[in-house]
C-alpha cells in the first residue's frame, strides 16, 4: 500500500455577487434554507479532503466563522481568510495559508452540486497529470464574436468544454505559479491578457498541460437569481437539501 494523498481544498467565498442583484451576497442566499456555501463544504468536509482554506470577503470573517463552520461543525476548515480583489488574488491568497499536501483542489464556493463522485474523479486524474479540471462538453454550438459583435468563427463543437470547478493542481506546480502570477500582474494586464481561471495561471505561467475532467451538467454556478432555482430544483430531485 502506497502512502496517502495529502489534499487540501481552497474554497472561495469573497465575490461580491453584483449579478445577482441582491443585498446578500450570493453566496449567503438561501437554498433550503442553508446558505449557499454550505452546499460545497459539507461535500468537502465529508470527502477524502484532510483540509480546507475558506476564502470571503473582508468583513466577513467573524460571520462565517460562527454562522457557517462551527454551527454546522465543518471542523475541517482550517483557516478562514480575507480574499482580494479579483478572483485570482483569492485563490493567491488561499494558496498561502496551505503549508504542505500533494494536491490542492480549488472550488468555486457558489458552486453548491459538487459531490464527492467529482471530487474522486479529479484526483485520480491530477496525479496522473499533475493538473486538471473540472468541465463538461458543452451542448450548444459556440460563436467567436470579433469587435463589432459579428461571428468571427466557429469552433468545433466536438471539442469545447465549458469549465466549472474544482480545479486540482499538484502543490508546489499551484503555489509557484500563483506567485509568479502575482509578480508580473501587471506585465499580464498590459498584454491584455486577463486570468479568470487557476488553469490559465498554470498553462499562462508553468507552461503546464491542464487535462480535462468530467464535471457534471448540474455543477452549476450560481450566478444570477435563476440559478438559486434550478439549484433547488437539483437537489430536490435528488432527495437533497429539502
Ligand atoms: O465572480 P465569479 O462568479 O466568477 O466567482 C467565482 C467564485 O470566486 C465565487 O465563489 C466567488 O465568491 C469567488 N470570488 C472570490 N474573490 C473574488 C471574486 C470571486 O473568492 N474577488
Amino acid at each position: 500500500m502506497g502512502q496517502k494523498v495529502r489534499t487540501a481544498a481552497v474554497i472561495l467565498a469573497a465575490g461580491s455577487g453584483k449579478r445577482m442583484g441582491s443585498d446578500t451576497k450570493k453566496q449567503y442566499m438561501l437554498i433550503h434554507e442553508k446558505p449557499v456555501i454550505y452546499y460545497a463544504l459539507k461535500t468537502f468536509q465529508e470527502s477524502f479532503l484532510d483540509e480546507i482554506v475558506l476564502v470571503v470577503s473582508p468583513g466577513d470573517i467573524a460571520y462565517c466563522k460562527s454562522e457557517i463552520v462551527e454551527r454546522y461543525g465543518f471542523y475541517k476548515v482550517k483557516c478562514i481568510v480575507e480574499g482580494g480583489k479579483e478572483r485570482y488574488h483569492s485563490v493567491a491568497l488561499g494558496l498561502e495559508q496551505i503549508s504542505d499536501c500533494d494536491y490542492v483542489f480549488i472550488h468555486d464556493g457558489a458552486r453548491p452540486m459538487v459531490t464527492e463522485e467529482i471530487l474522486s474523479r479529479a484526483l485520480a486524474e491530477v496525479q496522473i497529470y499533475k493538473s486538471c479540471v473540472v468541465g463538461m462538453p458543452v451542448k450548444d454550438t459556440i460563436k467567436i464574436a470579433d469587435e463589432k459583435g459579428n461571428i468571427a468563427y466557429t469552433p468545433d463543437r466536438k471539442r469545447v468544454w465549458m469549465i466549472q470547478t474544482p480545479q486540482v493542481f499538484a502543490f508546489q506546480l499551484i503555489r509557484e505559479a500563483y506567485r509568479k502570477l502575482i509578480l508580473e500582474e501587471q506585465q499580464l494586464k498590459e498584454e491584455g491578457i486577463s486570468i479568470t481561471d487557476d488553469a490559465m495561471v498554470v498553462e499562462t505561467l508553468a507552461g503546464h498541460t491542464v487535462r480535462l475532467v468530467y464535471g457534471s451538467y448540474e455543477n452549476i454556478k450560481i450566478t444570477t437569481p435563476e440559478d438559486l432555482s434550478v439549484a433547488e430544483k437539483f437537489m430536490e430531485d435528488k432527495g437533497e437539501g429539502g
